[in-house]
């Protein structure tokens, strides 16, 4: 029987009653409606780097959508910047790192920066991945999903997704407060990805958008460079940081088939290089656990002045302020590879604080105790407590 364990990054997560794979968009549907009609619990998964579950056993339905195409669509307008803009619908089970190798491949700009972030297509517009100065809003042009309020299929255009930081309105259908379930469209979103359409630039370069990339390719914030030399360095700069997901999980027979052969290779390439072998106490984490905080400015103003401040949009639409949770779980005293006790099997990230990791045998509660330890620590010191950015499911992590 598979379990949630077998399907996350962080290798943590009890028994599925059910786990359907359908490789037709019906049969996406089919599996979707065929859980609410029973009145199961759905998870929609993707590569379950995002995701923290329980151990308990889910007595629901799990869907992995197995559909991987990439089309280059058709009817591209030439009056569009001199003909330049390109569109390219991935289906949403597709491997994200897998769509962004294949457009780079096709001499397309727009989503290199994002290159080694796991999971897939269809999440990726979930939380609006960002990395390296790119978000994924910034190339989307619409995202077909199936409407599970309306059961309906409907095309979302990006002013209707509500993109903000680690935000859209489909992961906004999920919570009723910050890490608080809405209930009835939780784990997934009321909208359920089909596919997704992007508009990229015809371009061989890109704009290296990010301090780090730009120390290790050797230029300036905002230089271009070609596309395929600044995916090389984002993923030198992930293993070097332990923020490439375990390529090894690939040749697990739970994750067999979802990613492209040649690019698990490089992926494994890169992570030897960066040093990380098989017994890389790092391997199993969600990437960063904890949201930056965005603040008001009478909120910040509490903070020491050392702390990072960025201009930023609250929820509300205000001008905020973001810090950011690194930095405050460090000052609070959590400093990376730390652990609750010696003996813990959960710590943070020797290469990373934001980093939460199973260091091997971690069971779901034992990471649930470093993440409140850590939430805790931050609020007696700063008075802020950490939202974490994967979903928690079947845990209360508030
Ligand atoms: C090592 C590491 C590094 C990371 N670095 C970054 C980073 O730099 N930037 C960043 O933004 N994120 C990062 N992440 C987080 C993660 O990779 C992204 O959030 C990714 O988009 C999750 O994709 P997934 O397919 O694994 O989603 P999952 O974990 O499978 O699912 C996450 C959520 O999306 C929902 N979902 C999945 N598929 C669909 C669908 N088809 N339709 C509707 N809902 C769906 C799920 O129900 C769930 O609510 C990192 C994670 C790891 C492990």
């Amino acid at each position: 029987m598979t379990s949630f364990a077998d399907l996350t990054t962080i290798g943590v997560g009890g028994h599925i009653a059910v786990l359907l794979e359908p490789t037709t968009r019906d049969g996406v549907i089919e599996a979707v409606e065929d859980a609410y009609s029973k009145g199961k619990p759905l998870c929609v998964i993707g590569g379950g780097s995002n995701m923290l579950v329980d151990d308990a056993p889910f007595d629901g339905v799990v869907v992995r959508d197995a559909r991987r195409s990439i089309n280059v669509l058709d009817g591209t307008s030439s009056s569009e910047e001199d003909g330049r803009v390109v569109r390219v619908n991935a289906e949403a089970g597709c491997n994200w790192d897998d769509f962004v190798d294949y457009c780079i491949g096709l001499g397309l700009e727009g989503v290199e920066g994002l290159s080694g972030i796991p999971g897939t297509v269809g999440a990726s517009v979930v939380q609006n991945i960002g990395a390296y100065g790119q978000e994924v809003a910034s190339s989307v042009e619409n995202v077909e999903v199936w409407d599970r309020k309306e059961h309906t299929i409907a095309q979302l255009r990006k002013d209707q997704l509500a993109f903000g930081y680690r935000m859209s309105a489909l992961k906004a259908s999920m919570y009723s407060a910050p890490a608080t379930p809405a209930g009835e469209f939780f784990p997934t979103p009321r909208y359920v990805v089909l596919s997704v359409t992007f508009a990229l630039r015809r371009s061989a370069t890109g704009v290296v958008g990010y301090g780090q990339l730009a120390k290790a390719l050797g230029v300036e914030v905002g230089d271009r460079m070609e596309t395929a030399d600044i995916r090389n360095a984002v993923l030198k700069v992930r293993a070097a940081k332990g923020m490439l997901e375990d390529a090894h999980r690939y040749a697990e027979p739970a994750m067999q088939g979802t990613k492209k052969p040649r690019l698990v290779d490089i992926a494994l390439e890169v992570q030897a290089k960066g040093g990380v072998d098989g017994v890389d106490p790092n391997r199993h984490s969600c990437g960063s656990f904890f949201m930056n905080p965005i603040l008001t400015a009478e909120q910040s103003e509490t903070l020491p002045k050392d702390a990072p401040r960025f201009d930023a949009v609250l929820p509300d639409g205000r001008p905020g302020v973001k810090t950011s949770a690194a930095w405050l779980i460090d000052h609070a005293g959590f400093h990376k590879g730390f652990k609750i006790n010696e003996a813990a099997p959960a710590g943070l990230s020797t290469l990373h604080t934001l980093a939460l990791t199973n260091r091997g045998g971690a069971g779901s509660k034992d990471v649930a105790r470093l993440a409140r330890a850590i939430q805790d620590g931050v609020e007696k010191a700063y008075g802020i407590r950490l939202v974490p950015e994967p979903v928690v499911i079947g845990m209360d992590l508030r």
